[in-house]
């Protein structure tokens, strides 16, 4: 096995320059603890970008994993295979009914809800998408048109068509942005990249109201918020109304790639026989692991964790920002989906948490994420809370 600087020169010779990288190499990783290539063990709060949501290498997953593997690798869509049809039955009656289409990644599922949309408006000339300022979709071309932020869209223009942003969490931009040829409204519940923004009660029913008024798809991108990460299977359900379409990813999969698009019965039928497919969408390995996903968050009552370790450590951290409320200024959670908003720069103090072992995220330059996996425990929780003191406490 290289050292630690060789599979840093390696990759930086090798693979395309996209990413900002830590020079940290990982190897080996098992529940919320991670460890890198000099055998540094590591609290991980952040665990692969959210989506190792039930932390590394699981039980359950590890061995769903390894009896699919035996039995067949992939099967291709022109055919079935079980652990699909399963994954597909579980999802729909687990959230809105209808039926699912699998992708293998996030902004694939929000591609697929958006042709979903423009197929539903093409019976009657529609394709407008309102999307949210500070939201993220993902990077293809349509999901990095749909995202709120002007730095995923330098350098690609010309960008498809039909696509405007409105602020979060006002309704009234919104039915100022309907006009003859909107279509759908696309949203995350809270936004994630955008900096843990919740979006309001009243507004997501109104905004209910004035889909169901206009005839207008309400597209809920759940692929951070989704698989219990905020207490609940999917976000959605801490409001008081059903989206029609839903998209997934990140934790879906417990680590392997996979996403789904959920479409309501009513737009269940809308995409026809080779209007849309994946080559490796929803393949029986994946599959297998998102079932176990699920397996594992029904029987070992992980959506309560979520809840109760969720407040625990916004206690904790709600102590720290009485300690500290010059460095902290607020903090908005829903269940393990936390953001610590700064008055300062977080980059430091995820730099600071990473060499006293805590992986963190900062986010929008001043707002900390902290999403450990929903499996975490009171003892790690407290780990965390130490490190998070002695770094802000210290600056
Ligand atoms: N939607 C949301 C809300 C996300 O947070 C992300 C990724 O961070 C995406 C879509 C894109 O997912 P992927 O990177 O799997 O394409």
């Amino acid at each position: 096995m290289p050292n630690t600087q060789e599979t840093i020169n390696l990759a930086n010779t090798y693979i395309l320059n996209t990413y900002k990288r830590i020079p940290v190499v990982f190897t080996k990783g098992k529940g919320t603890y991670i460890w890198d290539s000099d055998g540094k063990k590591y609290l991980d709060f952040f665990p692969g970008w959210a989506v190792s949501g039930l932390g590394h290498c699981h039980k359950r997953i590890v061995k769903a994993v390894s009896r699919q593997l035996k039995e067949i690798i992939h099967v291709s869509n022109n055919y079935y295979s079980y652990p699909q049809a399963l994954l597909a039955q579980r999802l729909s009656s687990n959230s809105i009914g209808g039926k699912v289409f699998f992708s293998n990644s996030g902004a694939e599922a929000n591609e697929a809800a958006i042709k979903l949309a423009r197929a539903y408006g093409s019976e009657d000339g529609r394709y407008k998408i309102i999307s949210m300022d500070k939201s993220f979709h993902g990077r293809t071309l349509a999901t990095l048109t749909a995202t709120g932020q002007e730095k995923v869209k330098k350098g690609f223009a010309p960008l498809p068509e039909g696509f405007c942003h409105v602020p979060f969490n006002d309704i009234d931009a919104v039915k100022q942005a309907i006009d003859d040829v909107t279509v759908a409204v696309m949203l995350e519940p809270i936004q994630g990249e955008g900096g843990i923004n919740i979006a309001d009660q009243d507004y997501i029913r109104q905004l209910r109201l004035l889909c169901n008024a206009k005839k207008i798809l309400l597209i809920f991108d759940e692929v951070q918020t989704g698989m219990g990460r905020c207490g609940k299977l999917f976000c959605y359900q801490h409001y008081d109304i059903l989206p029609d379409i839903i998209t997934l990813a990140k934790s879906l999969g417990g680590g392997l790639p996979i996403g789904a698009m959920i479409a309501s019965e009513k737009f269940a039928d809308v995409l026809k026989p080779g209007m849309h497919a994946s080559t490796f969408g929803g393949n029986p390995v994946v599959c297998a692991a998102a079932n176990a996903v699920l397996d594992a968050i029904e029987k070992d009552r992980l959506l309560a964790n979520a809840n109760r370790m969720g407040d625990y450590l916004v206690k904790g951290l709600n102590k720290l920002k009485k300690k500290s409320p010059d460095v902290i200024n607020c903090i908005r959670h829903k269940a393990l989906m936390i953001g610590v908003e700064l008055n300062i720069d977080g980059n430091q103090v995820v730099e600071s948490c990473l060499e006293k072992g805590l992986l963190i995220n900062c986010t929008q330059g001043n707002i900390l994420r902290i999403m450990p996996p929903i499996i975490v425990n009171k003892g790690e929780s407290n780990k965390a809370l130490k490190i998070l003191n002695e770094v802000i406490i210290a600056l």
